[in-house]
């Protein structure tokens, strides 16, 4: 699992880990997005609250990533990037792994401080409108901001009931990007 505050850098290393060691990216901000763009019922319903930087309700994610996780090519894992974003959507994975004889394995914290995702945030926000694409709609300053404080009150405390586990290893997120990619694949080698 990936962990970390919007922006940290998630999505990016899971990409990476999708084409190096074939670990299926589940990733349900995109499948929310998807679902959006597909214009389907569960898109709609999640449209408003996502673009406000709000939690879609755990019911909705836990169902769409079951579907996901349950397609053959996450039979030899996956990595999860931006779910469980609460205790209850971490207590329904647990449940819907142990029903399976899976777990998780290893949780990778990325650490990034907040004046670092802010910028990171509004660079992102250039690039798209520079290449001719339209911004995601969460990602004006005011719902970051908001959404770093859902991260604070819902996901964070996420730490602790993997830190109980045993499961949290901490990367440097604010490190370049190959060398976050580097940390990454160490502390996987290291558990294999
Ligand atoms: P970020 O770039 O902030 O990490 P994501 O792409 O992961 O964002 O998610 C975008 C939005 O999708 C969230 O702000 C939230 O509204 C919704 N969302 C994604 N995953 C979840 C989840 N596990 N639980 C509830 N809402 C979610």
């Amino acid at each position: 699992m990936l962990f970390g505050p919007p922006g940290a850098g998630k999505g990016t290393q899971a990409k990476i880990l999708q084409t190096e060691r074939s670990l299926p990216q589940l990733s349900t901000g995109d499948m929310l997005r998807e679902a959006i763009a597909a214009g389907s019922d569960l898109g709609k319903q999640c449209k408003v609250l996502m673009d406000r930087g709000e939690l879609v309700s755990d019911e909705i994610v836990v169902g769409i990533i079951g579907e996901r996780y349950d397609q053959p090519d996450c039979a030899n894992g996956a990595v999860f990037d931006g779910f469980p974003r609460t205790i209850p959507q971490a207590e329904a994975l647990d449940a819907m792994l142990a029903a399976r004889a899976k777990k998780i394995d290893i949780v990778i914290a990325l650490t990034v401080d907040d004046a670092v995702l802010v910028s990171r945030a509004e660079q992102r926000v250039k690039e798209t409108i520079a290449a001719g694409g339209k911004p995601r709609a969460d990602d004006t300053p005011d719902t970051l901001k908001h959404r770093l404080g859902v991260y604070y009150k819902n996901t964070a405390p996420l730490l602790d009931f993997y830190k109980k586990q045993g499961k949290v290893v901490t990367v440097d997120g604010m490190a370049p990007i190959a060398d976050v990619t580097k940390a990454i694949a160490a502390v996987l080698d290291a558990h294999r």
